[in-house]
């Protein structure tokens, strides 16, 4: 199994201005020329993940394949843009996610042919594909792992550089970062992300992420117990960098950061004014 990356230009927001599509294809065995014909829609095999484009150089890679199956990482505008084209161009079966078909159709403008859930395997050739649980940055969102114990496509899980959104209300930090652990539990040879290039040392980047979401998520406390209580107040607080151009997303962590913290009991959030919670003194 091998998995093969193009980036393609998007026209929404995305970072760099380029979406990651990926193209997971079946090793087998190289038949003899007389079965030629039979085995060459084996060896060809290939799942399509996040098209998020159509371009000549996707075309290309798709060419010497046979796409049988096609499905995207989450349905964020930045991820779906050429679903419905290599849905009709192909034979593939197009998969959602079991419950969020509807949001599947409103974004890809098509209608899936069959629903997965965590757990669900597709095969492949010998090997198969299996979708992993991978919520946080969108509700929808799943990532796939190419064959046992082997490398997971995260789609906006990760990032090799910087850091990805979540922000309320599509995303949710708690399970953010339940994900990034996960991932790091199942220590994957490689993560392959959504936006730029491949993340070769995986558990570094998940403990990177992770320790800045620590850092982000104390700073956001501490400005509470400081006294900051509405969301401009926080954010001012919490952020020393200029956020011009990305006030919307910084605002938006802001309320997921909060929203992770009044779960745990640790703010009084009501979606306008936040309160550091009451704490009992714990004596050891
Ligand atoms: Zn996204």
């Amino acid at each position: 199994m091998y998995v093969s990356q193009r980036s393609v230009p998007v026209a929404t927001r995305a970072p760099g201005g380029e979406t990651n599509a990926y193209l997971v294809g079946a090793t087998t065995e190289s038949s003899s020329a007389d079965e030629q014909g039979r085995r060459d829609s084996d060896r060809n095999s290939a799942i399509l993940v996040d098209p998020a484009a159509r371009t000549d150089d996707l075309d290309r890679l798709l060419e010497d394949h046979s796409i049988e199956h096609l499905l995207v990482t989450h349905t964020h505008p930045d991820h779906v843009g050429a679903v419905e084209t290599y849905a009709a161009e192909t034979d593939a079966t197009v998969w959602a996610r079991y419950g969020r078909t509807d949001r599947f159709r409103d974004a890809t403008g098509c209608d899936s042919d069959r629903t997965f859930t965590p757990g669900t395997t597709i095969p492949l050739g010998d090997e198969r594909v299996r979708i992993l649980d991978a919520p946080g940055h969108a509700p929808d969102h799943i990532a796939l792992e190419a064959g046992r114990d082997g490398p997971i496509i995260c789609g906006d899980c990760a990032v090799r550089e910087g850091s990805v959104v979540v922000g309320a209300p599509e995303g949710d930090m708690r399970a953010y970062v339940t994900t990034l652990r996960r991932l790091w539990a199942m220590d994957p040879p490689v993560l392959y992300p959504g936006h730029g290039p491949e993340i070769d040392a995986p558990r570094q980047t998940l403990e990177r992420l992770l320790s800045h979401r620590a850092e982000r998520e104390r700073r956001v406390l501490e400005a509470v117990t400081s006294g900051a209580q509405s969301l401009e107040e926080i954010l001012e607080s919490a952020y020393e960098k200029d956020l011009s151009g990305v006030r919307d997303l910084a605002r938006a962590t802001v309320v997921a950061h909060l929203e992770k913290l009044a779960v745990e009991g640790r703010v009084e959030w009501d979606g306008e004014r936040a309160i550091a919670a009451a704490t009992d003194d714990e004596g050891d």
